[in-house]
């Protein structure tokens, strides 16, 4: 186990970071629309750290939310043909806004859509990093979502947590950053219990921190706290430090590279 001070002391020196972004801090709770400011905000911070050397990998959620913003729908349809259309139709809304805010600050995208085949398959797999791999080389920034619009429960990961930890553990990054709409995991839903207090840091995921992580959070998000568990499991085990920081504010990015006490950090096993 790496202990907590060392733990964020490491992340300074973090040249790989996957970072992943939830749908609860991309679009506004109230209206569901994209939130720009927002957007904005994250993108000029991840294209600074791109410019302070960092090798980032973007996985991005948010398409269905976009797509319904573009057709003015409200309430998420219920059929699988209908949210893979929506997702068709986000995903694209969704990169175009990435392509306008990171060309702006000088920074190149490509954009990779995976299914479980990448990750499970060992060809793919190897595929999967190589192309990865070369995007980063080129000095781009991959940005990354599962492929919603194809993607049927069979051959789906299912939630961007888990990708993000599959991404970040497939390209032995350093780090995995999830952003949410919320500080970090705490003792309680703070949801339901206001003593709720935020924990620093995870050294063991036991049953104990399961059962707090609870089940699914907000309308926006899918996963809430139990897939970000899940994925800190998985990328821990493979060596890979996670952290849950509040994406809502302007920084925090940042700050929590530079060794500063945001968030929840889950230290990486060491073998
Ligand atoms: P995202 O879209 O960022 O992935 P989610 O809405 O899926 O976010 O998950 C975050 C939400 O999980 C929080 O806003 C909170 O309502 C809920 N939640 C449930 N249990 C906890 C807990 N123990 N600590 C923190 N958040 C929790």
């Amino acid at each position: 186990m790496v202990t907590l001070s060392t733990a964020r002391e490491n992340l300074k020196s973090a040249r790989r970071i996957v970072i992943k972004v939830g749908t609860s801090t991309l679009a506004h709770a109230d209206t569901g629309k994209l939130n720009l400011y927002r957007i904005e905000h994250l993108i000029r911070e991840i294209a600074d750290l791109h410019n302070a050397g960092k090798e980032i990998i973007f996985v991005s959620s948010g398409a269905i939310a976009a797509g319904m913003n573009k057709l003015g729908i409200k309430i998420k349809p219920q059929t699988v043909p209908e949210n893979q259309a929506l997702a068709a139709i986000g995903q694209g809304v969704l990169m175009h806004i990435y392509e306008k805010f990171f060309a702006e600050y000088g920074q190149t995208i490509g954009q990779i859509l995976l299914t479980k085949e990448n990750s499970v398959d060992a060809h793919a797999r190897e595929h999967c990093r190589n192309s990865l791999k070369t995007i980063l080389d080129m000095g781009a920034i991959p940005v990354v979502n599962e492929n919603d619009a194809v993607a049927v429960d069979e051959i789906k990961i299912g939630d961007n947590d888990n990708l993000s930890a599959i991404v970040a553990a497939m390209m032995n990054a350093e780090v995995l950053i999830i952003l949410s709409d919320i500080d970090g995991l705490y003792d309680k839903n703070p949801n339901v219990d206001k003593s709720a207090r935020l924990l620093d840091e995870v050294a063991e995921i036991d049953s104990d921190i399961e059962r707090i992580a609870g089940g699914a959070g907000t309308k926006l998000g899918t996963g809430g706290m139990f897939t970000k568990i899940q994925a800190a499991k998985v990328a821990t085990a493979n060596g890979v430090t996670m952290l849950i920081v509040n994406g809502a504010t302007n920084g925090n990015l940042r700050r929590v590279l530079n060794g500063e006490s945001i968030g929840t950090i889950f230290p990486k096993k060491v073998t």
